[in-house]
């Protein structure tokens, strides 16, 4: 090799992304045997829990579903604390289970893919990061994240503001003491909601800026009950399974009325109920939450009752219900003490529709009506998800074909994990699976188990190449659409739909046809000998 030519490391895979996703198929592939490394752009492994370190961050599917069930020695010797796990918890899971399995040296970190280039005549992809480190594999799995690519507001002037910006996607290792100041929240969803009760707890003021008022649930959180996860953990493998096969991943299936079978007294005791035991699964205590109007339109009602009932301003309770998207159509938050932090008299609720923000300058961020001065503004403004972060990745396919281009018109794939002209490149719960809509360490396994199952039966067939053919992904794309439409999704402006981002094709980017099913037709697919996928040698 010349001097100054740099060394090109080559790896049979490519794992892209060190959060649960690219953990898992770390541990797969390398256990087929294969030769793999990981890039990572953070410092340490953990993903979105790496990221996400602002107050009240927790998962919002309970701990003991939301973990991996890929090893019972792991399940095993893994105590959960509380029923919804903070993200220091979460956190030190993933560094124990990258360090259980002896993974890390396998993960180069600091280093952020930046273009991966597909040579025709190898079969191999070419990779380069932003360290200037070229790689060739086989094979990329990217598990680069559905909600790992911020989004962030663009206001006039911000850039002068010299109190100090947080990120609720960024936020830094350090602890952040906001007593004594006045600080600002742009955002709430799930990440603003969280954050909101404990910032308020202790600044001298919060300003909360509302765009879109969200629905939100009490989470209930507490510690959990020894001998309940013992009797739990005792029983994991009948619990993953059934939470596996079933249609939310959330809980197993059970038998549900509709909404409009009961009567407003029953209706009320079933919603009561849900709302007492706490968390998401209020969406799905009744079966046409969200493909009837009119059952939905119950649930908010409920919702809105609650509401006005917490918060005593009765001013201020108008402005948090919900009105312009149907209950569970963007995500619901689950939350602690969200809405009683508007009974405390330092804070404030401004909203945005009504007086939108039109500037900021060294001391304050302005709307449209007032001016409010600020030492710390906190942003809690989303991601550009599903797509995002792939797409920052400069990635060509055959006839060096931009998956930009490619995608220009929303994005299109074979089950969420392939795409045509990309061969040898899979997405872990990629555009068209049913990820964000899910428990996702249940399908970020189940998509890694496909994977995995793939690359094996290429191996014992002697293959080097698979691709998803392009007729099998239209046919997979109408129906991911055709699914959609048969529910209420589509009507609300949500980041499943794209539209956080200006720009962005409105297509709506999970698989709601369930996870069980989905699972099911993967299944059929392996069966029938990869239907839908062409080999090449
Ligand atoms: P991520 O955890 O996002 O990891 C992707 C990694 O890829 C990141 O570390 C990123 O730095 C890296 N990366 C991206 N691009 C590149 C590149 N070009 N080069 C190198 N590295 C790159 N889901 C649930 O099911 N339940 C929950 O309770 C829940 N709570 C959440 C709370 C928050 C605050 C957020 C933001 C999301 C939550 N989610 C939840 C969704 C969550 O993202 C997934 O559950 C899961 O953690 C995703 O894992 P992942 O490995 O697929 O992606
Ligand atoms: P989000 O749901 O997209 O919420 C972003 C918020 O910022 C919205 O209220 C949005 O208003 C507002 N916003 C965006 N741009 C703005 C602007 N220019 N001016 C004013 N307001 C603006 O993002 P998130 O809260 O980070 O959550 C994203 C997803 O991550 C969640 O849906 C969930 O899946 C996951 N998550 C889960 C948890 C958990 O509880 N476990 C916690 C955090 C995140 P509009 O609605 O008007 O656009």
């Amino acid at each position: 090799m010349n001097e100054g030519t740099p060394r090109v490391a080559d790896f049979d895979a490519v794992i892209v992304g060190a959060g649960f996703a690219g953990i898992y198929a770390l541990y797969r592939l390398r256990a087929m045997g294969l030769t793999v490394r990981c890039l990572e752009a953070a410092d340490d492994v953990g993903g979105t829990w790496y990221w996400n370190r602002y107050p009240g961050a927790r998962c919002d599917v309970e701990s003991m579903s939301y973990s991996y069930s890929f090893s019972p020695e792991l399940e095993r010797e893994w105590v959960w604390t509380e029923r919804y796990a903070s993200q220091g918890e979460i956190l030190r899971y993933l560094q124990h289970v990258v360090d259980r399995f002896s993974l890390r040296p396998l993960i180069r970190f600091n280093t952020r893919l930046r273009q991966a280039t597909l040579n025709e005549s190898s079969g191999r992809w070419s990779l380069r990061t932003d360290t200037g480190e070229q790689l060739t594999a086989r094979f990329v799995v990217m598990a680069t994240g559905c909600l790992s690519e911020p989004r962030l507001p663009s206001i006039p002037g911000l850039q002068d503001f010299e109190g100090r910006i947080f990120q609720t996607s960024r936020w830094p290792r350090e602890e952040i003491d906001f007593s004594g100041q006045r600080v600002g929240v742009i955002g709430t969803g799930s990440s603003g909601i969280q954050c909101i009760p404990l910032i308020a707890a202790q600044a001298k003021h919060l300003t909360v800026f509302q765009r879109t008022p969200n629905f939100s649930v009490p989470a209930h959180n507490r510690p959990l009950d020894p001998s309940a996860r013992q009797e739990l953990m005792d029983n994991y493998p009948p619990f993953r399974k059934a939470l596996r096969e079933s249609f939310t991943s959330l809980a197993p299936d059970a038998p549900l009325p509709s909404a409009m079978e009961l009567s407003a007294q029953e209706r009320e005791q079933r919603y009561g109920a849900a709302w007492k035991e706490g968390g998401i699964r209020l969406l799905f205590c009744v079966s046409d939450t969200i493909v009837s109007k009119p059952a939905n339109d119950t649930l908010v009602s409920f919702l809105h009752e609650r509401i006005r009932e917490i918060v005593k301003d009765r001013e201020v309770a108008e402005r948090l219900l919900p009105k312009t998207h149907p209950l569970g159509t963007k995500r619901m938050c689950v939350d602690t003490d969200y809405y009683a932090t508007f009974n405390r008299s330092n804070v404030t609720l401004v909203d945005l529709r009504a007086t939108p923000v039109v500037g900021a300058n060294r001391h304050s961020v302005r709307t449209r009506a007032a001016e409010f001065p600020l030492d710390s503004l906190v942003l809690a403004t989303g991601f550009d998800a599903m797509t995002g972060a792939l797409l920052a990745i400069d990635v060509r396919g055959r006839s060096g074909r931009r998956l930009a281009d490619e995608w220009r018109n929303g994005p299109r794939t074979y089950l969420g994990v392939s795409v045509a002209g990309f061969p040898n490149l899979f997405m872990i719960t990629g555009p068209g699976s049913p990820s964000v809509i899910s428990n996702m360490v249940i399908s970020i396994e189940q998509h890694v188990e496909f994977v995995a199952e793939l690359i094996g039966t290429m191996r014992a067939r002697g293959v080097d190449t698979v691709e998803a053919q392009a007729g099998a992904q239209e046919e997979w794309v109408a129906h991911v659409a055709a699914v959609a439409s048969g529910t209420l999704f589509p009507q609300a402006d949500s980041w499943y739909m794209g539209a956080n981002i200006p720009g962005k094709p409105r297509v709506f980017l999970p698989y709601v046809g369930g996870v069980g099913p989905y699972r099911l037709k993967c299944q059929e697919v392996a069966m029938a000998g990869y239907a839908g996928f062409d080999f090449r040698s």
